[in-house]
């Protein structure tokens, strides 16, 4: 079976080949930005512009015809309204050209399925993404949500400080180059309430810190790591202790951290559980994972006519109704 699998809820346009869950091709075309972070009508503008061109580069990779595609899988939500109705007009064409089936897949719980691919088979999710931070397991029947961010993703808020220090859009990567210089921790406020994280009071902390002047940005953007990172596994810990469960999947563009991952890797040897880390290419945002789950619900009997195609911006992970395990 060969699904064609296309992401679109943000920054980044993606279009994957998959034969049953083996990846062929995975093609991403993200919107970056000197200044001003990611505005929607913008980055959805990003999207037509490159949306051709990504799809024949996949094909190209993937060495396969359009016409071969069984499956379109696409991501229904959630997400930016902008950029998502974009991949869905784009899945929509592609389906009623071909006359072949479209799935709707839930973005969050395409990052917790593509740890299939390391071996994962029931873990917690840590995702922490631009816009979402959130700990996802499978339990009582449906994905649901153990913890998340009260208020901002971690990626954004790492990106708001980096807006602040003048170091580009997305500044995660910039962050963890400036981090590795320093070993200096300036303490910050540590916001753990049970299983959720709150950024806010950090962002402002550490905002004040930048206009103060007496700071370091290597120590800042070490310190703030080591906060937030910290913040994030113990509530993962949380999670796994809370649920029973021995395995942790990290998802979302952050986990691109090598520091992170260490942490991670460190949390979960401490407590004799299995650490599955996916390739950089499927913990950003990425149609791959979106064509896996797609393939997955469709082999249970899931997929949507055109009326019911329409985008979810705001879908809840435990909205979805789960079939396929
Ligand atoms: P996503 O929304 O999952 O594609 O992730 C995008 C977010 O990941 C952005 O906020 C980036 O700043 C962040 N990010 C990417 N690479 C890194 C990194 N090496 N360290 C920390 N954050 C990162
Ligand atoms: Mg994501």
């Amino acid at each position: 079976m060969l699904t064609l699998g296309i992401e679109s809820t943000a920054h980044t346009f993606g279009v994957a080949l998959l034969k049953d869950m083996k990846v062929l091709s995975n093609i991403t075309d993200s919107y970056t930005t000197k200044t001003g972070g990611m505005i929607p009508a913008k980055t959805a503008e990003h999207h037509v512009k490159v949306c051709d061109k990504v799809l024949s580069k996949a094909l190209k990779t993937a060495k396969i015809k359009l016409e071969n595609v069984d499956i379109i899988a696409f991501s229904q939500g959630p997400g930016i309204g902008h950029c998502l109705r974009i991949g869905a007009a784009f899945a929509r064409s592609l389906s009623l050209l071909l006359n072949k089936p479209l799935v709707g897949v839930n973005h969050c719980i395409a990052h917790l399925e593509i740890g299939r691919l390391e071996g994962a088979k029931d873990p917690i999710l840590l995702y922490a993404s631009g816009a979402n931070t959130q700990i996802i397991a499978y339990e009582g029947g449906k994905y649901r949500i153990f913890g998340e961010t009260l208020d901002n993703g971690v990626g954004n808020m790492l990106d708001g400080f980096g807006r602040a220090l003048g170091l580009g859009f997305p500044a995660g990567p910039a962050i963890e180059k400036l981090a590795k210089k320093s070993k200096n921790y300036i303490e910050l406020p540590y916001v753990v309430k049970g299983m959720d994280v709150s950024f806010g009071g950090i962002q402002t902390n550490i905002k004040q810190k930048i206009l103060s002047k007496k700071y370091k940005k290597e120590d800042l953007c070490y310190s703030l790591q080591e906060t937030v990172f910290a913040m994030l596994l113990e509530v993962a810990e949380r999670a796994m202790a809370h649920c029973e469960k021995s395995e942790l999947v990290l998802g979302g563009g952050v986990a691109c951290n090598t520091r992170f991952k260490e942490m991670a890797k460190i949390m979960c040897k401490e407590r004799n559980a299995k650490c599955f880390i996916p390739e950089n290419q499927y913990l950003v945002d990425n149609a791959a994972m979106i064509g896996l789950t797609g393939y997955l619900m469709f082999k249970s009997g899931l997929q949507l006519s055109m009326s019911q195609s329409h985008i979810l911006p705001y879908e809840r992970t435990d909205d979805v109704v789960v079939n396929w395990r």
